[in-house]
């Protein structure tokens, strides 16, 4: 068992908060990432989590023990780091057993559990190799037996798939989560890649300027974003700006730079959060856009009001400015009153516009997220 507790961690450099009042409880057996663009504080979190680097203040609890000052080689912890860090005068097998050296174990017995470690990350022909001649992947698994054959408590990962191109990269990932999966350990992920923390992630805490700013389940951080960096971070999507032209029981009109006043269905009380004339930015994901011929579309029968279902159709009417294939699916560019917005669809079912061609945009307003002028969400 064991159970991670980071309560108000700080690292400061000089004058430079690195990390500021990081809080989290990690559960036993989960596999946390930590996301965040870069310099954001991922990797000097996991480094004072590994007693790589002391807390300028704060704590850190595994399974309750308070290890914050403890030295990296008196935890139970292992860690993975990007650059792999091989021995290059020993052999992949001699450098899988040396962590078990340094614990002391024999020579025979070691040996057997570095090779059982090779075979778990199917390695094991290379045993008496020169790591330097692996390749990058080949090199990672080797880094990852070495950080497992000591059987932490908790392993650590230090971006450790961002030196592999992008489909060994994926290829990885999966296997990573198999053998977490097997091991039931804790595992603390750092990566700046939001597909890999989805890929992998049991939760995802997302750090921005040092602090983490939200934690959940990865559904839960890209459907229900804190605010909008978050939103932006996770995926492509149209932000537009706006003032609240007028809320009613149940809706928020809001008067767009897309010409047109976009019509939101509120259930939170959202009609209290905002008032007449406040300004906003709203979120609208390209996934939730539908596109269709502006001579097929119904535009003016499409407005407004907010059915019983809870939903409103949204409906402007662009210009495709230009098509972007992307393997499957295709991005169209539409300028919508002087403002892009972009839209996708699968490849399926595309084809049928073009640079020039006027069409249809238009979408259920209960898809659409807003944040205020200071980027916090507004809960409709
Ligand atoms: P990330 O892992 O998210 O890229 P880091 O934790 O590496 O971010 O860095 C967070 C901030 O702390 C950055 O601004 C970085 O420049 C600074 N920093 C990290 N390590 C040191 C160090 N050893 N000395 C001074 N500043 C550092």
């Amino acid at each position: 068992m064991s159970e991670i507790t980071l309560a108000g961690l700080e690292k400061r450099y000089g004058d430079e908060l690195a990390v500021e009042d990081v809080s989290v409880t990690i559960d036993d057996g989960e596999l946390l990432c930590l996301l965040g663009p870069s310099g954001s504080g991922k990797s000097t979190t996991l480094r004072m989590l590994a007693g790589l680097e002391t807390p300028t203040d704060g704590e850190i609890r595994i399974d309750d023990e308070d290890v914050t000052d403890r030295p990296a080689y008196e935890r139970t912890t292992a860690t993975v780091f990007q650059d792999w860090a091989l021995f290059p005068h020993k052999t992949v097998l001699e450098n899988v057993a040396f962590g078990l050296k340094m614990q002391g174990v024999e020579k025979a017995e070691r040996r057997e559990q570095a090779r059982t470690m090779l075979e778990r990350v199917r390695m094991e022909e290379y045993a008496d190799d020169d790591p330097m001649n692996l390749s990058g992947g080949q090199k990672q698994r080797v880094a990852l037996a070495r950080a497992l054959a000591v059987n932490p408590d908790v392993l650590l990962l230090d971006e450790p798939l961002s030196n592999l191109d992008k489909r060994l990269s994926e290829d990885m990932q999966i296997e990573l989560r198999e053998i977490h999966a097997d091991l039931e350990e804790t595992f603390v992920h750092v990566t700046h890649d939001q597909d890999e923390a989805f890929t992998l992630a049991d939760r995802i805490g997302i750090m921005a300027d040092g602090k983490l700013v939200q934690v959940g389940e990865p559904n839960e951080v890209y459907q229900n974003p804190k605010n909008r960096f978050i939103e932006g971070f996770l995926g492509d999507t149209n932000f537009v700006e706006g003032t609240v032209e007028r809320t009613t029981a149940d809706s928020v009109r809001v008067d767009t730079e897309l010409g047109r006043e976009v019509v939101i269905p509120t259930t939170n009380g959202g009609a209290d959060a905002l008032a007449e004339g406040d300004s906003v930015v709203l979120s609208l994901r390209p996934e939730a856009l539908s596109i269709e011929s502006a001579a097929d579309a119904d535009g003016e029968a499409a407005t407004q009001a907010v059915r019983a279902d809870g939903s409103t159709t949204n409906f402007v009417v662009g210009t495709v400015e230009n098509v972007l294939y992307r393997g499957s699916t295709v991005r169209y560019s539409v300028d919508v009153e002087g403002t892009s917005v972009f839209a996708e669809r699968t490849v399926s079912d595309s084809g049928e516009f073009e640079a020039g061609d006027e069409i249809g945009i238009s979408w259920d307003g209960a898809d659409v997220l807003a944040f205020r002028d200071d980027g916090s969400r507004v809960d409709l």
